[in-house]
């Protein structure tokens, strides 16, 4: 397939990373089209484990070309920290195999501050934020009131522009919050440190993917967070400030209206969640630790315990629907291996009847799940590498997914290293 999205289904966190890691070699181009570093990617390879923010997943493999287009939130510091780090172990960062658009809005020093006090304002009622800056970027950007990463290279015009935002911004950060207001000498020190590091990488990526395509070259894209979280289909306000849809990768990475020959959605074997919101199958005291401790369950970028429960059909099969995924991938089926019963959420109660079908975000504040049991298995299946290795009621487990959620599962993830892997 020429063109392929790679989207979580649920939360986030699903385990995009490690399937973008595991395909991308059959790909030309990895593209990231929305989203910042407030989430992590998570890819273990021969050379370790890496938790990626913003780099694309394919730079581990050579001859692929990285591309983080004008739908991101391109934050030039928590960048430059990420090359820095993948370089220091070993993994080659050029501006050959990672392009970043000059249409991308690059994400500011006041953003991260105006999310944190943002945060620290509602109290109690807070939205979770990772406090990356990405929600006030993205309001920003919509208003018109960023800078393109193009604009580094006209250092005549952009310190204009700089000059005019921030005696704006520092309206805001004074007057309505409070805050000291932000230097100008030192913004444009900032800006001119970024310019100089980053320059090697900028180029127009929509010319550059246009002509690839014209080439039959292939293009994986790669989302970040998942189906609940896109900010028109999601739980709002407890969704992320951008598209998390396989529809906005063409938008998102200069490719008008191209269309995905294939969507390969991520769902994990059970439900987790970072941040604040409804999430209708929540665990909590010692099945929950328990869950949370097998599975690993602790944010990439924040170290935050993640909220575990059981798998959620109504909202899988929601997610996978707005997705208009082709198939899925059912990730960390070796965390289940201890359980006697696997549950399953096949429905949700609300207000005295059962539903089937995802709610307005409102009312899901009111759902009860109810629940199924299906037969665990309980033995390692890490070790497994086709479907017949696995044990039968493993099988049934994915069988029973597949049968609910009405979409093909295409392969089984049994563990977090590369080969760890069943393509059915
Ligand atoms: P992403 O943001 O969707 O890429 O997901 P994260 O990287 O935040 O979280 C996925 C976590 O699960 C990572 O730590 C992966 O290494 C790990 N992982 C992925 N697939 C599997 C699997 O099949 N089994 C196990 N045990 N871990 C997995």
């Amino acid at each position: 397939m020429k063109n392929c999205a790679i989207v979580g289904i649920n939360w986030g966190d699903e385990g995009k990373g490690r399937i973008v890691d595991l395909l991308c070699k059959e790909y030309d181009f990895v593209v990231r089209y929305q989203g910042g570093g407030n989430a992590g990617h998570t890819v273990v390879n021969e050379l370790g484990k890496f938790a990626l923010h913003l780099i694309p997943s394919g730079i581990f493999h050579k001859g692929v070309v990285n591309v983080l287009g004008n739908g991101v939130a391109l934050d030039p510091q928590s960048l430059w920290e990420e090359i820095e780090s993948v370089r220091s172990r070993g993994i080659e960062v050029t501006g050959e195999n990672l392009k970043i658009s000059d249409r991308a809005s690059m994400l500011l020093p006041w953003h991260k501050e105006l999310d944190a006090l943002e945060e620290e304002r509602l109290k109690h009622k807070k939205y979770g934020s990772t406090k990356q800056g990405i929600a006030p970027f993205y309001s920003d950007k919509y208003q018109k009131k960023t800078i393109l990463v193009g604009e580094l290279l006209h250092p005549k015009h952009l310190k204009e522009h700089i000059k005019d935002l921030l005696d704006w911004k520092n309206l805001t950060l004074t007057g309505v919050y409070n805050a000291d207001p932000i230097k100008l000498e030192d913004l444009y020190a900032w800006f001119d440190e970024y310019a100089e590091k980053l320059r090697p990488f900028i180029c127009d990526t929509g010319k550059l993917l246009k002509a690839a395509q014209k080439e039959d070259k292939k293009i994986l894209f790669e989302a970040q967070l998942g189906s609940l979280r896109d900010l028109d289909y999601g739980i709002y306000p407890y969704t992320t400030s951008s598209n998390t849809l396989a529809s906005y990768a063409p938008i998102g990475s200069g490719l008008g209206s191209t269309t995905m020959n294939e969507i390969i959605g991520i769902v994990k074997a059970y439900s987790t969640c970072v941040g604040e919101g409804p999430f209708v199958c929540e665990w909590f005291g010692e099945e929950a630790d328990k869950l949370r401790e097998v599975g690993q369950e602790y944010g990439a970028k924040t170290g935050r315990p993640r909220r575990v429960g059981p798998i959620d059909i109504v909202a899988t099969r929601y997610g996978i629907e707005v997705q208009n995924a082709t198939s899925i991938v059912i990730t960390k089926l070796d965390v289940l291996s201890y359980m006697d019963k696997i549950p399953v959420c096949v429905k949700y109660e609300l207000n005295g009847e059962q539903i089937d079908d995802f709610p307005f975000p409102v009312e899901l504040a009111d759902c009860k799940p109810v629940i199924e049991y299906l037969d665990g298995w309980k033995q390692d299946i890490s070790g497994a590498r086709k479907w017949e290795d696995l044990p039968v009621n493993a099988r049934k487990y994915i069988e029973y997914i597949e049968e609910k959620v009405g979409c093909r599962v295409s392969i089984v993830s049994v563990g977090p290293e590369r080969d760890s892997y069943i393509k059915r």
